[in-house]
Formats: C-alpha cells, structure tokens, sequence
C-alpha cells in the first residue's frame, strides 16, 4: 500500500533529518512510528503525502511513485490521504459542520451532498448533537473528532496521524484510539501514525519502527518490540509506559515453590502449554491467578502460577517456557 524506499530528507542542504528510510505498509494495517522529540518524525510522515519532496528515494502509494506526480495529480493524490494533527488546525471561525464541510467544498462538491455527507461523518464521530458548535464551544477530544470527521470526508483511503493525542489527557486519548481504530475497520482504511508514546503504539499498532536522529532502528509487530525491545531507546520508551491496572494476588510463599507470571502471545494463548510442561518436568502447577491484556488485536494472556515440585525442575520448567513464545518473570523465587 505505502512503500518507501531509501528515502532521505536534507533541509536546506544542510540538516539531514531522514536518513536512507525503507518501509512496506501494508493496506489495512496501524502502522506506528515512534521516536523521541527531533527523531524526525514529523518530517518523515510529510513526506508520505507529498507535503514535503523527499531529497532522494522513492514513496510509492498504491504503486504510484508521488515524487514523480505533476502537481495537480498530487493534489488529486493528497484528497485519498487524510491527515489529523496534535493541534487539530481547525477552523475558529466555522462551525463543526462548516469545518466539516470544507475539504468537499474545496472538491467541488454539490451543497446537498455535502449536508448528507456531513450528517453521515458527525455520526461517524459521534458528534451529532455538536454540529453547530464552534471549536472554542468543544473540549481537545470533541476538536479531535472533527478533525478525524474532516480528514476522512473524502472518503481517504489513508488517514495519516501526526502525534494527534498528544495534547489529549490518557482517558480522552484512549477514546480517540478507539475511534481511529474503529474507523480503521468500518472504512477498511491504511493508518500511519507518528508519536513519541509508547502507551499509543501499544493500544491500537500492528507494526511500528522506531526512530531515531533520521533512522530507523528497529521495527517489528508491536507485540514483540515490547517484549523483546533490542535497543536502549526502544527500552527506554516503553519505560515511559504507565503501567496497565497491576492486578494483587494474593498467596501464601512456601519455600521451595517458586511462583512465575506467563505472558502468552495471542496464538500459543490457547496451547495446553501448562500441561506440557506438568508432563514434561514432573512437576504440579497452580494457577494463582490471571488476566488478559490487549496489545493492539493480538490477545495476551497473563496467568500467575505456582510451580511445586524439584526445584531444578522448576528452573528447567522456567528456561522451557521462552522457547515457546511464552514470556516467564519470576516473582518469587521460592527462598
Ligand atoms: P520529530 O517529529 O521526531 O520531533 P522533526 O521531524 O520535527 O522530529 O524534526 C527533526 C529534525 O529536523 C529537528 O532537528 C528539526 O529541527 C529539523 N527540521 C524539521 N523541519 C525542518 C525544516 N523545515 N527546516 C529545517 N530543519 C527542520
């Protein structure tokens, strides 16, 4: 769907911002980019529209190289490209609907099929009672909803997200998540989206790279970056991270019986992998407790066990789980 290949950004001769940035987004996918400030992602995602020209490389969408557009089939282009923003840029001094509406007027559109196409978005949006409002009448989530209403009344194909939450307190931020990921569905849309918190990637991203001074360091499906983050930047944004509700169990420490945390990835989720690993080690386990998490679609589940048997065993038991995909802390060691 979006493909770049060795793409590079110099400002002005002189500031290189995006370094040699190869990428294959597929359609249907959240991509997320994430850095910290100055990573150069802004400068990254406004190459993917032609809002800026790329120094050298290629950006091609739907097997169109965009560099090589003329400046009116570019424009044509950008319509199929939506993009919302930290700030929402809206329009003060038009209404909800008149801001709304403005990308179809600018498209030429006929006044009755803007008023059905607006009615139709602000339900999208869940707006419908907002519409004459003005943007000084709504709170940062409702600026954010048309603004999402607006980027998408073209009917993109591609909605591009530059740090849109970022101004957005977690609660709201959750709610815009939500939404994006639920338009994502419904318009069968491709999602791109650049932020420098780690809590964003993990709610709603299939894939993300992260970005570092103009490069790429590392990228992979969101699940696996957060368990197995390779470099200290990466690490260091999901330190960030506020911890999702910790759940208490409680349990009696008996010497001897070391107690782990599983972290099951969607697919080995349903695996009788407990059994196995009775069967295997001799050993008896039980289950304390557990929870399931959501990492963007994928399910993971967290089960709190008890391990009870010889204690070499156990650590044996402890170093298996990993080759299964299954992610172990101790939390109590058994002395
Ligand atoms: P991020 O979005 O990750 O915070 P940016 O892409 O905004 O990073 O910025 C990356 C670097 O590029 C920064 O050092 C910034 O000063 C520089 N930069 C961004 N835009 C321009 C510009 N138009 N001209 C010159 N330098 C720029």
């Amino acid at each position: 769907m979006i493909t770049l290949e060795r793409v590079n950004k110099v400002y002005s001769n002189t500031f290189h911002a995006v370094k040699d940035i190869s990428l294959d987004i597929k359609k249907g996918e959240i991509f997320g980019i994430i850095g910290l400030s100055g990573a150069g992602k802004s400068s990254l995602i406004r190459l993917f529209n032609g809002l800026e020209p790329v120094t050298s490389g290629k950006i091609e969408i739907e097997g169109v190289d965009i560099s090589e557009l003329p400046k009116r089939e570019l424009l044509n282009k950008r319509k199929k490209i939506g993009m919302i923003f930290q700030h929402f840029n809206l329009l003060k001094s038009r209404t909800v609907k008149e801001n709304i509406a403005f990308p179809l007027e600018i498209d030429g559109w006929k006044k009755s099929d803007i008023e059905k196409r607006v009615r139709e978005l602000l339900g999208l949006v869940e707006l419908e009672d907002k519409g004459d409002f003005y943007p000084a009448q709504l709170s940062g989530g409702q600026k954010q909803r048309v603004a999402i209403a607006r980027a998408l009344a073209n009917n993109p194909k591609i909605l591009l997200s530059d740090e849109a939450t970022s101004a957005l307190d977690p609660k709201t931020t959750k709610s815009i998540l939500k939404l994006i990921k639920d338009i994502q569905k419904k318009m069968d849309l491709t999602v791109v989206l650049i932020t420098h918190q780690m809590e964003v990637i993990r709610e709603i991203c299939d894939r993300v790279a992260v970005m570092s001074k103009g490069e790429i360091i590392e990228s992979g499906k969101t699940y696996e970056i957060f368990l197995n983050p390779k470099t200290d930047i990466t690490k260091e944004l999901i330190s960030y991270v506020p911890p999702q509700e910790k759940e208490e169990i409680e349990y009696i420490k008996k010497a001897g019986n070391k107690v782990i945390k599983l972290m099951f990835l969607g697919s080995v989720a349903g695996d009788p992998i407990l059994s196995k690993a009775v069967k295997k080690f001799g050993l008896d386990i039980n289950v304390l407790g557990g929870s399931i998490d959501l990492l963007s679609a994928m399910q993971v589940g967290h089960l709190i066990v008890e391990l009870i048997g010889d204690i070499e065993k156990q650590d044996e038991a402890i170093a298996w789980f990993p080759s299964l995909d299954v992610g172990v802390e101790v939390i109590y060691n058994g002395i």
